[in-house]
This record gives structure tokens, C-alpha cells and sequence, in this order.
């Protein structure tokens, strides 16, 4: 793999990985050119945000050797005091930032989250009501290719075609006809508020448990910039790598009633030994999400994400749902004579990295962007637009590539996610707080 090294963040990540280089030059290299591409590039994946130096010094952490298998005072292993310290830290305080009666913080992924749930309260063959796959669903709310849909009845709920609104009205009529075991309610590309309160009504109805899948927005419940569904949901899952800003994994939260079900489903019905150094990492990152810069954080990623879709709008996009209440939004390119897949490659080739995804619209695919990322970068609003009219630009191919490219380079260099600081990893990365302009 050839690898060219030009900006400084390269050669602070170079510098950072001195041991690295000596033991295993091959790896370093690759490694390297990935911190440069995070660097150079600009992340508008709505998943996507960078850790904090503390998040990625607790990964290469000494945990990272350990084997615990079980939880905090009952595991198959030896030598697990500080393991039992570190994982009764991450639950305690995830307990605390979402006010849940209990926290596991052992699942893998934000998918083993929601096949834990799953298997906590379903059966095989139960039916589940969730948002349809075409309409933001993710895979774990019955694709055909993932285990939901071959083991559960999925039946899947829309959004509106005109709006992108999801209808509680027909969400109530498909549960009222389909007398599911669950109620699923998650995206991986609503760009609104989910409505729990009402989810949680209809369940009750219909006599169904209420599982949300909060894996996008629970950064946003953690800083206080979204409606929590820690109170409504009978078991809540989430990731710890979207705007949460953790290491990647997954976590789930329910009332104590469900505390032992919901630990049995993880250890040792669905995973083995948990990840001991990442469950660190997630100590730390819930440690920086209760803090007042990180609820700072969470309202600007909300701010950048209106600021980014009202200046899409007036290029000429369709914004779906006009607009959002959170990091994401979803956008039609149709307008300017491509489609979402088209679009991703344009974008790519300027430098701007995001995620193609379908559109209410039968059949279509657009773009769904994020600004966790930008906003960890310390950009704001002003920035937003300017990366709007990059990201436009680039749809309508206005510029040649090399300059399209070298814009969105020099805005990505006034925004390091991490700075410079010789021999220590990444060491200080300036805080939000710090490096936000605005
Ligand atoms: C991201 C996401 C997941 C899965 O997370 P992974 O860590 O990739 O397994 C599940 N559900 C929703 C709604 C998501 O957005």
C-alpha cells in the first residue's frame, strides 16, 4: 500500500507511534494513513465522531490482556480485581447519566445490545412491529441477512412518503392488528425526535415490551440535548461510539426488575468474555459525557446539524422532514441531477466522507450526514455552511477535483482532531470547549 505522509497530524501520529514503526513497519504505515485520512478528510458520517485521548489511552490499556468472563464478583477467572473495578465504574456511572435502574456495559456492538434484548424478552417466532429497513431501519429490526429476521416475525411500520414523519396513528393500527410480543422504535436515519412517550402508550395497549433502540441519539440524551427513553422503554440499547464519542461498543439499560434477564441474555447466553479494556473505555467516555462541556457539545452538534441542513435547503437539496432535531440529517441530491450513490462518490472524490442510505421515496437513495465529528473538530455554524457549499459544489462538480479537494483539505487542517504532541498518543487533542470557534 503506497503511502504518502504530508500533513502535521500525520507526523504527530507518526511520532506517537515510534514502537509501532520499529516492531511492525507494515502495520504502522496502514495506520498512519488512516489517521491522515481522518485528518485530511472531513467526516460527515452520522455514526461516526473522534474519542478523546483519554477514551484511546484506556483501549491500549493493561486491560486489554484480561479475561473476565461473568460480572463484578462472580467471574470464571482469576486476577480480576481491577477488572471488577473498572467494569463496576462504567456501569455505575452509565446508571447515573441516564438515571436507569440498571446498566450493562458488556455487549460488544450496538447489534449484540439488540440481540440481548431480543433474547431477554422474545421467543423465536414472537412478532416484533419495527420501522421497516427501507424506511431507517437497521438490520437488526428483521433484515432477511440478519438473525432478527430469521428468527422473529417482523412487521415493519413506515414513514410518511410526503413528510419522512413516522405516523403514530398507523403505528398504533399496525400493533393493534399484528398483537406483537415487542415494539422496537430506533433509525439509523430519523433525523427527528422519536415520540416515547407514545411508543410507550401503544405497547401498553397491545400489551407488548417497548425495546428502543437509542443508538444514534443516547450522545444527544447524555448532554441533555434529546428526550430520553430510559423513562418509557422496558430495556433501552445503544452504541458507545456515535455521538456518545466512546470507544465502539454497545451498552443497554432497564429498570432493576429486568437487571438479571438482561445479564444472563448478554454473558453467557449471546457473548463470552467481556472486553475489559474497552469496558474502561467506556468508564471514561461516560465520565466526559457528564460533564457540562459535553452537554455544551451535544447542543452545538444539534445547532451545526440545523445550520448544515437549512444551508443544504437553500442550495437545493431536499432536506427530509425539512430539517432535524438531532446530529443527522437526511438529504435527497435528486435536485441536482444525482442520486445518493452517485453523490457518495462525488463527495469522496472532494474529500467529504458520508453515507449513502434510502429515502422514503419508493426505491430511492440519498445522502445521510452527520456533524459529530466537525463538532468535536471545534466547528460551528459558520463552518457548516462553508461545508455546505464545499459539499454542493462538489454534487454539481462547479470546481475542478484538485481544487475541490484541497478546499475541503484547508478546512480540515484549521480543525486538527487531534494535536500535536511528541512521544504521548494523540495526548492533547483540544477539548471541545477549547477549539470551538463559536
Ligand atoms: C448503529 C446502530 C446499531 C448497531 O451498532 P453496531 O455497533 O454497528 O452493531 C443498531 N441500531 C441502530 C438504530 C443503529 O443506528
Amino acid at each position: 500500500m503506497p503511502v504518502t505522509r504530508t500533513s502535521e497530524a500525520a507526523d504527530t501520529l507518526a511520532a506517537d507511534t515510534d514502537v509501532l514503526r520499529r516492531q511492525d513497519p507494515e502495520l504502522a504505515e496502514i495506520l498512519l494513513a488512516e489517521g491522515e485520512r481522518q485528518a485530511t478528510t472531513l467526516q460527515l458520517g452520522a455514526a461516526e465522531n473522534f474519542t478523546s485521548p483519554a477514551v484511546l489511552a484506556a483501549l491500549a490499556s493493561p486491560l486489554a490482556n484480561k479475561y473476565a468472563e461473568g460480572y463484578p464478583g462472580a467471574r470464571h477467572h482469576g486476577g480480576c480485581a481491577y477488572a471488577d473495578a473498572a467494569e463496576r465504574l462504567a456501569a455505575d456511572r452509565a446508571r447515573q447519566l441516564f438515571g436507569a435502574g440498571h446498566a450493562n456495559v458488556q455487549p460488544h456492538s450496538g447489534s449484540s445490545a439488540v440481540l440481548a434484548a431480543y433474547a431477554a424478552l422474545l421467543r423465536p417466532g414472537d412478532t416484533v412491529l419495527a420501522l421497516g429497513l427501507p424506511y431507517g431501519g437497521h438490520l437488526t429490526h428483521g433484515s432477511p441477512a440478519n438473525f432478527s429476521g430469521r428468527w422473529f416475525d417482523f412487521a415493519g411500520y413506515e414513514v410518511d412518503a410526503e413528510t419522512g414523519l413516522i405516523d403514530m396513528a398507523r403505528v398504533r393500527a399496525l400493533a393493534r392488528a399484528r398483537r406483537p410480543r415487542a415494539i422496537v422504535a430506533g433509525s439509523i436515519a430519523y433525523p427527528r425526535h422519536l415520540d416515547w412517550a407514545a411508543f410507550r402508550e401503544i405497547a401498553d395497549e397491545v400489551g407488548a415490551r417497548l425495546i428502543a433502540d437509542a443508538a444514534h441519539p443516547i450522545g444527544l440524551v447524555a448532554g441533555g440535548a434529546a428526550p430520553s427513553p430510559v423513562p418509557y422503554a422496558d430495556v433501552v440499547c445503544a452504541t458507545t461510539h456515535k455521538v456518545l464519542r466512546g470507544p465502539r461498543g454497545g451498552m443497554i439499560l432497564c429498570g432493576a426488575e429486568l437487571a438479571e434477564r438482561v445479564d444472563r441474555a448478554v454473558f453467557p447466553f449471546t457473548q463470552g468474555g467481556a472486553q475489559m479494556h474497552t469496558i474502561a473505555a467506556k468508564a471514561a467516555a461516560f465520565g466526559e459525557a457528564r460533564t457540562p462541556a459535553f452537554a455544551a457539545y451535544a447542543h452545538r452538534v444539534v445547532a451545526n446539524a440545523r445550520a448544515l441542513a437549512a444551508r443544504l435547503g437553500e442550495e437545493g437539496l431536499t432536506v427530509v422532514t425539512g430539517g432535524t432535531d438531532t446530529h443527522l440529517l437526511l438529504v435527497d441530491p435528486a435536485p441536482l441531477g444525482v442520486d445518493g450513490r452517485e453523490a457518495r462518490g462525488r463527495l469522496a472524490a472532494a474529500g467529504l466522507v458520508a453515507d449513502c442510505c434510502a429515502l422514503p421515496r419508493a426505491g430511492a437513495r440519498g445522502l445521510r450526514l452527520g456533524t459529530a465529528a466537525l463538532t468535536t473538530q471545534g466547528m460551528g455554524e459558520g463552518e457548516m455552511e462553508r461545508v455546505a457549499v464545499l459539499l454542493t459544489d462538489a454534487l454539481r462538480a462547479t470546481r475542478d477535483a484538485v481544487a475541490a479537494r484541497a478546499a475541503v483539505g484547508a478546512l480540515a487542517a484549521a480543525f486538527p482532531p487531534y494535536t500535536a504532541s511528541r512521544g504521548t498518543m494523540v495526548a492533547t487533542r483540544k477539548s471541545p470547549t477549547v477549539c470551538a470557534h463559536r
